[in-house]
């Protein structure tokens, strides 16, 4: 029996209905800012190498906004860090949820003098601190924070999460009571094809792509005048094989300017369920995923993060329901096929679009030519891979480092770089250089460090007698260096108002830390990796006399500069 296709779309329609998002706590929290609280980053959303653990929150571009806890609870954990969140605060809820405020600029006294305690305690500007339940309660409402830029912001806002207390897995929290206005429905931009070429994903590290367009733009006569028109593309003809699909897909809240994620996307193929992918949850061990989720080649080549609307090898995520081919189709004669994609945001507004499929045997083709390469070795993605690559350097690369099994290409560059496997294929776990020092290069064994093509700095550390372990995040060219250079420190302000600052460098490692001290007591300053100043007042003025103030910063190297001077007090 042939069940009418306006059947089938209603049925499918119920289906959609039935997959509304639901709400993880539905009641109980309020939003971390009173007032206005403008969302410009959700849940989910692809970011460099990442998902988005939570919510970015408009600041309107000052610091310093009074943040509040979202329930009542205890905060469980203060991060004061000059990298990721930053300065971070972590209230642990009776209800199992922990609510996570970072990128903070400062607390109220309470809160500032528990962290100072510690700094001063541990003799460190960098604290991690847990403390007990009953030390630091707060209710809902209360000020607990002013927002900042601190540690990797790009710019004044809050960075906000909820996560399960018990496995820190980070939630969306539009699924828990916290809301936001957002009435425009997201877009589908345009689609791409995959075609299932397990060969070219072996040499070149991904399947094969083509876009498919969504329109044809024709000139046509008006007149006199001539005027170009989108016509809709209907049908795409396309060669017999294996495939599946892929889309640039974008959210707006309130303004087509907004540039949210989007968390739902289903496919009907000819009527029928075919693929479901809910973004809902994810673990922190997953974040790297995210570049096995994205096409991570279309990625590194012009900058858009696409859906692939199907399964890759490798994945580990869990956003998949009913999707039994993990998203793959197979096209074997001219029957036409209809793929309707439907993508919605966690309130419910969709949009869709539909295309349609069709398999000639000389319809487009998705192919690639493999790349050949003189050197070469096999690695597995489910086994531990250790490959000599010359004379002073192997590479292991651990089990499921690599998503899919992959010919990794070498080359021993004139320069003394080593270039290794393509900067288009992603490593989930780190890639290990093991370089083999020489008995002069032995000398200065932990001053040496990796700097990667793409700019980014690399520590090893000595492992066996004369074999430097040297973790790296993805491919590239590498070059070992090193540092013996010591930080620079310049003197801005010495003891106006009690106030001190420094600018402080480094040549190539970088800055790691450093202590200050007045007349050899360790006092607490700060220090702000993005502008290199380290600064803060003195927490009391200094006396009438000679005062030796005493400031060493290190490198990433262990190298070390003092800056020493007295000063006298009339
Ligand atoms: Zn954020």
């Amino acid at each position: 029996m042939r069940i009418p296709l306006l059947i089938l779309q209603l049925l499918a329609c119920l289906l959609i209905q039935a997959q509304e998002a639901k709400p993880i706590v539905s009641k109980g929290f309020i939003p971390p800012f009173a007032g206005e609280n403008q969302i410009i980053g959700t849940y989910c959303e692809l970011r460099p190498n990442h998902f988005h653990g939570g919510l970015d929150i408009r600041t309107g571009g000052v610091i310093g906004r009074p943040v509040i806890a979202i329930g009542d609870g205890y905060i469980a954990r203060i991060n004061i860090s000059n990298a990721g969140y930053g300065k971070a605060l972590y209230i642990n809820h009776p209800n199992g949820y922990t609510s996570v405020y970072a990128h903070l600029h400062e607390f109220p006294k309470e809160i500032q003098w528990f962290i100072e305690k510690s700094q001063y305690n541990l003799q460190n500007y960098e604290v991690e601190l847990y403390p007990d339940a009953d030390v630091l309660q707060v209710k809902q409402g209360q000020l607990i924070a002013y927002s900042g830029n601190s540690g990797a912001s790009q710019g004044p806002h809050l960075h906000f999460e909820i996560r399960e207390t018990a496995s820190e897995a980070p939630v969306n929290p539009l699924l828990c009571g916290i809301n936001m206005p957002d009435h425009i429905a997201p877009s589908i931009l345009n689609f791409y094809l995959y075609g299932k070429d397990s060969l070219v994903k072996l040499h070149n590290g991904h399947y094969p792509s083509i876009s498919l367009p969504m329109y044809s733009t024709h000139t046509v006569k008006k007149g006199k005048k001539k005027k170009k028109v989108n016509v809709v593309i209907e049908r795409h003809s396309i060669a017999y094989g294996t495939y599946a699909l892929g889309a640039n897909l974008k959210d707006y809240a309130t303004s087509m300017g907004d540039n949210n994620g989007v968390n739902y996307i289903t496919i009907y193929k000819d009527g029928t369920l075919f693929y479901d992918c809910r973004i809902e949850r994810f673990m922190f061990s997953q974040i790297r995923m995210h570049n096995n989720y994205v096409d991570f080649r279309r990625h590194k080549e012009s900058g858009i993060r696409m859906h692939k609307l199907f399964i890759d090898d490798g994945s580990t995520l869990d956003f998949w329901k009913h999707s039994p081919t993990n998203g793959w189709f197979t096209i074997n004669d001219s029957t036409p096929h209809q793929f309707r994609i439907v993508v919605k945001d966690v309130y419910g507004n969709s949009s869709e679009k539909t295309i349609t499929i069709v398999g000639h045997p000389s319809g487009r083709k998705v192919s690639d030519y493999i790349s050949h390469y003189r050197q070469t070795k096999l690695c597995r993605a489910a086994k531990d891979n250790l490959h000599e690559l010359g004379t002073d350097l192997s590479v292991s690369l651990p089990a499921h480092t690599l998503y899919h099994d992959y010919v990794l290409n070498y080359s021993k560059n004139t320069n003394n770089t080593y270039s290794i496997g393509s900067v288009l294929v992603p490593l989930d776990k780190k890639m290990i250089l093991i370089y083999k020092l020489s008995p002069l290069q032995l000398l200065n064994g932990n001053k040496y460090l990796v700097r990667c093509n793409d700019g980014r700095n690399y520590f090893g550390e000595l492992k066996s007698i004369n074999h430097y372990h040297v973790p790296v995040r993805d491919f590239g060219t590498f070059q070992l260096l090193l540092d013996t250079i010591k930080p620079t420190i310049k003197p801005l302000t010495i003891n106006r108002n009690r106030y001190f600052s420094f600018d402080v460098g480094d040549n190539l490692a970088g800055v790691k830390d450093f202590d200050f001290y007045i007349n050899g007591v360790w006092v607490l300053l700060n220090y702000d990796s993005k502008s290199g100043i380290i600064s803060g007042f003195i927490p009391n003025p200094l006396e009438t006399g000679k005062h030796t103030v005493r400031l060493i910063v290190r490198d990433n190297r262990l190298n070390e500069r003092e800056y020493i001077r007295t000063i006298e007090i009339p």
